[in-house]
């Protein structure tokens, strides 16, 4: 039996939208209606507290795909928190003068308005042992990896500052654009108050 059909199967038997592929409504259900259940004290689809409050600043289309990269990376024994969600565009630009008018090393290379965080589209996650966060683990990229079958972007594929704890959604027009042109056309949503994803 391939994957595929025992993904029909589980979503026929769930009675959600049945496609054979496991996305982000398939793992949040299965999560809130078969995996919370069985483990006591395990709010259905909710996740940690500081996960929920990151998760609460993206977009709520976007939020679903946070809440099943952390349920499914715990499913393969992977403790991962969200740690970062929106940021201003004042937040970035002290972020960006970090390792430049600042101190400490770079972090980035957008200004405010140039980073897919000052549009409710990404977040950032932590690898934890318990409750200790581990900046640097090959965790990092079996995420990754989880992330990409849910249809997130990761950060780790990125050839310019690889950032491995990254993860974002792109928009559905912004499927063939570069990141700039992508950032672009956020900006221009925004100016306009246009829906950012539809
Ligand atoms: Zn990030």
């Amino acid at each position: 039996m391939r994957i595929e059909d025992i993904v029909r199967a589980v979503q026929g038997e769930l009675g959600i939208t049945v496609d054979g592929r496991a996305g982000p409504e398939t793992w949040q259900v299965i999560y809130a209606r078969v995996v919370a259940p069985a483990v006591p004290g395990l709010p259905g689809g909710v996740t940690d507290s500081r996960s929920e409050k990151a998760i609460a600043t993206l977009l709520p289309e976007v939020q679903p795909y946070a809440r099943a990269l952390v349920h499914k990376a715990a499913a393969v024994g992977i403790t991962i928190k969200v740690i970062d969600g929106t940021r201003t565009w004042a937040e970035q630009d002290a972020l960006y003068a970090q390792g430049r008018t600042r101190p400490g090393g770079i972090v980035t290379n957008a200004k405010g308005g140039e980073s897919n965080h000052n549009f409710g589209i990404a977040f950032d996650i932590g690898v934890f042992e318990g409750s200790r966060y581990l900046g640097d683990s090959p965790k990092y990229k079996a995420v990754g990896t989880l992330g990409i079958e849910l249809g997130l972007e990761w950060g780790g594929d990125w050839k310019s500052l690889v950032d491995q704890p990254h993860f974002q959604l792109r928009p559905r027009w912004a499927q063939e654009l570069t990141e700039r042109q992508m950032l672009a056309g956020l900006r221009a949503r925004r100016e306009a108050s246009e829906p950012l994803l539809a």
